[in-house]
């Protein structure tokens, strides 16, 4: 193995694959990289131009030190080794053996789509033994009317003991499909998806759920991570699996966790992070050193990502692996969606070209991606590719989102300064960002070209949480109360146009102690708190009304370049903002009726009531910081002036427009979305 400091020989190899002769000599376009093994036999294919010679190990066990068959690799075209049998080869583990110069380097398939015991091993895997009962039947439930992605992790959501999720399932893929389950089992209080049902949210999240490094599969349940160092970017990670050592388990139990949940009427967005490795240490530097990995001028690797590697995505059969991985978690595990981690450190073209796959092969639209348009750090990009930062939107197809940080911090405050506060608990001046967050940014500074582009959210994963950092920011003699801030940010975000996003547990005032960052701390600080969930009832209730209204409101649903034109109007005032909106139903909305032709907003931040005059029309009280649910009430405001009590906000909205049709099918909605 080539160490980090052997910079003149990684400069070679930069300029070697970035030469015209190697990408034409050796790109790969033909299917089948990896294992594939069906009742016909059994093929592997092993992309690597620059070894000399390729041996196939066989192994009886993820776990056997030595192989029971090392087989000769035949050399293929563009730089490939094949090996290929009749024999199904399924449950068979494998390594290849390279000779690279004098050196011979043991590595497992870049391209694995099963492995054993902690990844060290591939497995050959006949997919078709690994579906659960029914799954040609498994579909995702219909587009839904507004995407609310909500983030777990998969230990987080099932560890509590207070849960009631069967012992041997807590923390792992088979909670998802327990259903039913309630606080403590008292058969009253729901948890996990029945509570999540409730919530009213249309997309579970999952973070990192591949194959990732720092958790010992062999090792006590009390580990913990959140598992953004990569694998094998093509097998579901084995902590969560109840046997990791049997290679098939982990995918068969996948495969029940995302049946279950569109079953409960989830769609599922799967976390990938295609920017980085745990380490250099990888099958894919094995295979083809520094291929897959940018370098500077000077021969040293890069690090824009803070873990001292940044994958080249911008190089073909890099490109082509990060496309066809995304493809095959889409078609193999019916996933509805991708999160990309640090997009910023991939380039545009792969950005869009990965959208327009998605759209090919399932219809536009059906697969939402979106990232995080940054990184840790600036990252040698080759051949004049174009990272996929913000600042770059407009080079993105308008389907590709990205978290807004702008909204995020304009909400609650700068994300790693803790004591910095945003508009909801004090910080003048925002006024003009709260309404630039209401119309997702479009016609701003910001280059964002639809709200498609944009995820609205005030919590993720990273950072504190709503509730650690609001209490941080909001300052004793300020007069503010964190628990109005709350309501507020929850208030704004979700009254801004845009998909909306949230961490899990945000419903409940979820804190993680004060911990910034708590990607490997204890689970007991981590874990989704049942118990907290119930205790916090009220705040859980008054998300479910928001998250109802949101659904009613065609004009915040908008996805199109024009919604930004609803807004008719809008105001500010000093720690106060409002705007009018035209909330009729329009081409492209998912929303089955309107039951409000506008809607007015007010957000105060202040610590002083505000009072605004309404436009003509009788006007009716859809929600405000006490109570999401008014607009089941049909109350109307009188005198046509609304005043919003200090830090609060108020949505209001203006009746008409239905047809009898449209009436009939929003009452058959309203019913579903459940009462107060
Ligand atoms: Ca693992």
């Amino acid at each position: 193995m080539m160490s980090a400091l052997d910079t003149a020989v990684v400069r070679d190899l930069k300029s070697l694959y970035s030469s015209k002769g190697f990408e034409e000599k050796y790109t790969y376009t033909k299917a089948g990289l990896g294992a594939v093994c069906t009742w016909a036999g059994t093929e592997f294919t092993l992309w690597s131009p620059i070894a000399s010679q390729v041996w196939l190990l066989l192994y009886k066990t993820g776990e056997d030190e030595q192989p029971y068959q090392k087989l000769v690799m035949a050399k293929g075209p563009q730089g490939t080794w094949k090996y290929c049998t009749k024999k199904n080869l399924h449950g068979v583990y494998y390594q290849y053996d390279l000779l690279m110069g004098q050196n011979h380097v043991i590595t497992g398939d870049p391209y694995a789509k099963a492995c054993g015991i902690n990844g060290q091993k591939s497995m050959a895997v006949d997919l078709s033994k690994t579906d659960p009962k029914n799954w040609d039947l498994d579909q995702a439930p219909p587009r839904p009317a507004e995407n609310i992605i909500y983030e777990i992790h998969i230990k987080e959501f099932s560890w509590d003991p207070a849960g009631g999720f069967p012992k041997d399932f807590r923390g792992k893929y088979k909670a998802f499909t327990c259903e039913h389950t309630s606080l403590n089992n008292d058969g009253i209080h729901a948890t996990g998806l029945d509570y999540l049902k409730n919530l009213g949210i249309t997309h579970v999240q999952l973070m990192p759920a591949f194959d990732y490094a720092t958790v010992d599969e062999r090792g006590e349940d009390s580990q913990f991570n959140w598992g953004y160092d990569p694998q094998n970017y093509n097998v579901p990670e084995g902590s969560y699996a109840t046997d990791p050592s049997r290679g098939e388990v982990r995918i068969r139990e996948f495969k029940e966790m995302i049946q279950s949940l569109h079953k409960n009427g989830f769609r599922v967005i799967m976390d990938v992070v295609y920017n980085h490795t745990y380490s250099l240490d990888s099958p894919l530097q094995k295979t083809v050193p520094w291929y897959y990995y940018r370098s500077r001028a000077d021969g040293t690797g890069a690090n824009g990502s803070a873990c001292g590697n940044d994958i080249a995505s911008e190089r073909s059969m890099c490109a082509r692996y990060i496309l066809e991985s995304v493809l095959y978690w889409a078609k193999e595990y019916h996933i509805d969606g991708f999160r990309f981690d640090l997009m910023g450190l991939l380039d545009t073209e792969l950005m869009n070209t990965i959208q327009k796959n998605l759209d090919d092969a399932f219809g536009p639209g059906e697969k939402l991606i979106f990232g995080e348009p940054w990184s840790a750090g600036a990252t040698p990009m080759e051949n004049g590719h174009i990272p996929a930062l913000k600042k770059n939107a407009k080079y993105l197809n308008a389907h590709v989102g990205m978290f807004c940080d702008n909204t995020r911090d304009a909400i609650k405050g700068h994300v790693f300064e803790g004591n910095e506060p945003g508009f909801v608990n004090g910080r003048s001046g925002l006024e003009e960002d709260i309404l630039r967050s209401a119309r997702a940014w479009c016609n701003t500074c910001v280059p964002v070209k639809a709200p498609s582009q944009v995820i609205s959210y005030v919590s993720a994963h990273d950072n504190w949480t709503l509730w650690d950092k609001l209490f941080l920011a909001t300052a004793p003699d300020s007069g503010l109360s964190v628990e109005k801030a709350y309501r507020l940010a929850a208030g704004i975000y979700m009254t801004c146009q845009g998909s909306l996003f949230m961490l899990s547990g945000e419903e409940f005032g979820r804190t993680k102690e004060g911990l910034e960052n708590s990607y490997n701390a204890p689970i007991q600080i981590n874990r989704l708190d049942w118990t907290q969930a119930w205790a916090n009832k009220k705040l859980v209730d008054f998300y479910r009304g928001l998250i109802a209204l949101r659904k009613q409101l065609p004009g915040l649903c908008d996805k199109t370049d024009k919604a930004y034109l609803r807004f008719k109007e809008c105001f500010i005032r000093p720690m106060a903002a409002g705007y009018l909106l035209d909330n009729r139903l329009k081409d492209g909305s998912f929303c089955e009726g309107s039951r409000w032709d506008e809607i007015f907003v007010i957000y105060n931040s202040g610590i002083k009531a505000r009072t605004f005059t309404l436009p003509e029309g009788t006007w009716e009280f859809l929600a405000n910081s006490r109570d999401s649910f008014l607009w089941q009430t049909h109350e109307t405001v009188k005198n046509n002036s609304i005043t919003a009590a200090p830090q609060s906000f108020v949505i209001l909205g203006l009746p008409g427009g239905m047809t009898a049709n449209e009436m009939d099918l929003w009452k058959t909605r309203l019913a579903k979305s459940g009462t107060k």
